[in-house]
């Protein structure tokens, strides 16, 4: 089978579910790294993609409390907080630096009006005009929309309007319904998430995709995540990135299961490259992998590091001991070490400055 599946490959060929479920069940892991690879290098070359960016979350109040997440609180919590526009404002602003992304999540708070999220949008274009908001993921988007009482569509119309740019890919977890039901019962389907992106790109809103691993799923469950991705991707070419996020352990529900590994990690980058033949991106999401993997995971498929993340606090609060933020500096050694060649990129992945030879600015 193997064979096979490199002949796939190599040849540009689309990789069926038996095959991508052989590599979960049976691919080596420099087998996979090799072929994703390849891949890696024909679509993105030797170059690796980050961003100067900064993440905020508005709120940690959710009605949803998905038992993987130790970032919410309930409602009336010890250690809740909503941020009220003014202080989102002054939170984007207060940091010195140049950046061009605001990565902005946060939970489903029970009372916040919809005019709090159109206010939150416009009045941070009002003060950073060229900043590219990428907001609200797909099950904040459905928790909006319901707020607001219109469809999502209506919905999206309307935050975009107010300055939305584009969606991160979270809160796709997997998209089965037998792990919905086990660690996130109360959020929105599978099939209302890839819903919510199908209305997103058909108003030209780019987005990125998620898959949450490492905590009940079946390798099945995860090859039925990807191709459903994949198909919507064929539908709409509206996402940029595939990112897929390590299960963190620390303070959830689902504690008491360890942490992912770093074969593990590795081993979801390669796949997600490989099943994911119409998607231009892999991500290796540094907060979540840590600073050593994401390192080697450019040579097992991904071609992008996100970015330097001033403040996040969703993966901390799971857990996470990688540092809250990097310099730009720091990102590209990161890169040149890997034998990479650093490119700075927007949300939408135009070149902002290269470190190829001749490139200017790294
Ligand atoms: S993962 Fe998102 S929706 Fe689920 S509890 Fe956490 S903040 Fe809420």
């Amino acid at each position: 089978m193997i064979e096979r599946i490199r002949g796939k490959v190599e040849s540009g060929e689309r990789l069926s579910a038996e095959e991508c479920l052989y590599l979960y069940r049976h691919g080596d892991l420099l087998d996979l790294g090799a072929l994703a690879n390849l891949v890696r290098e024909r679509k993105n070359g030797n170059v690796t993609y980050f961003i100067v960016n900064r993440h905020l979350n508005y709120t940690n109040l959710c009605v949803n409390r998905c038992r993987f997440c130790a970032f919410s609180r309930e409602p009336g919590a010890q250690g809740g907080y909503a941020m009220t526009v003014p202080e989102i404002v002054e939170a984007a602003t207060s940091v010195p630096g140049r950046f061009t992304e605001l990565h902005i999540v946060g939970g489903l708070h029970p009372d916040l009006p919809f005019s709090y999220y159109l206010e939150m949008l416009s009045s941070l274009k009002a003060v950073l005009p060229n900043i590219h908001l990428q907001a609200f993921t797909a099950v904040e988007i459905a928790h909006i929309a319901q707020v607001a009482g219109l469809s999502v569509r209506e919905t999206l119309e309307q935050l975009i309007a107010a300055g939305l740019g584009s969606l991160p890919g979270g809160g796709a977890e997997v998209f089965s319904a037998r792990v919905r039901e086990a660690v996130c019962p109360v959020k929105l389907s599978g099939e209302e998430w890839l819903g919510v992106m199908r209305a997103a790109h058909a108003l030209g809103l780019r987005s990125n995709a998620t898959m949450l691993y490492g905590h009940l799923e079946t390798p099945e469950e995860k090859v039925d995540h990807l191709l459903r991705l994949r198909a919507l991707q064929d539908e709409t070419s509206g996402f940029m990135a595939y990112i897929p996020l390590a299960y963190h352990s620390g303070n959830t529900d689902l504690g008491g299961r360890p942490s992912t590994t770093g074969v593990e990690d590795l081993r979801e980058v390669a796949i997600g490259r490989l099943a994911l033949d119409n998607f231009d991106h892999v991500k290796s999401f540094w907060i979540m992998q840590g600073l050593k993997l994401a390192q080697v995971s450019l040579s097992f498929g991904a071609d992008d590091l996100d970015g330097t993340v001033t403040e996040e606090r969703i993966t901390h609060a799971a857990g996470a001991t990688t540092p809250q933020s990097l310099t730009r500096d720091e990102l590209c050694a990161l890169i040149r070490e890997a034998g990479r060649v650093p490119v700075e990129r927007d949300t939408v992945y135009t070149v902002c400055a290269t470190g190829a030879p001749g490139g200017a600015t790294l």
